[in-house]
């Protein structure tokens, strides 16, 4: 997805919209795939000093596997899209290694499925416990023993 920055004047933004390949993406299929294009609707803007301002957003569905029972899910990487080019510009400016990075932003650090209000797996049935939150008491405690070990080193 790319544009040409001279034919766009600053009483005429440029709308793209359009689809872009998953396999820009790179997943390497084993805990990441997107089979759907992705679809990007953007806003192209000549600024006063003639920089170009792109704004919007992109999206696509993605399988991705679940950390905890290891099965895949589906999820919707949403990426919100924001690129200034300063000038002086190139004539033809590419946006889809700009996409890409801000969906691929976009990938959970720690991908799991969404548990249903009783802990039950969607994709396995299988019910699990909720993730121990780190409470205050907790932290204390690991406080208080690891004084008493310094302690019974005295
Ligand atoms: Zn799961």
């Amino acid at each position: 997805m790319n544009f040409t920055p001279a034919l766009i004047d600053q009483m005429h933004p440029l709308t793209l919209k359009g689809e872009l390949s998953p396999e820009i993406l790179g997943f390497n299929e084993t805990t990441a795939k997107a089979t759907k294009p992705i679809w990007a609707e953007l806003l192209v803007v000549k600024e006063d000093e003639g920089n170009y301002l792109v704004t919007g957003w992109a999206q696509v569905p993605v399988s991705l596997t679940c950390g905890r029972c290891a099965e895949w899910f589906p999820m919707t990487l949403r990426a919100k899209v924001e690129h200034l080019f300063e000038a002086p510009v190139p004539n033809s400016i590419d946006l889809t290694p700009l996409i890409r990075e801000d969906v691929l932003l976009e990938l959970p650090l720690n991908a799991v499925c969404q548990l249903g209000a009783n802990g039950r797996c969607p994709v396995t049935g299988e019910f699990y416990q909720p993730r121990p939150e780190a409470s205050d008491s907790l932290v204390g405690e690991d406080v208080w023993e690891a004084l008493s070990k310094l302690k019974t080193k005295d």
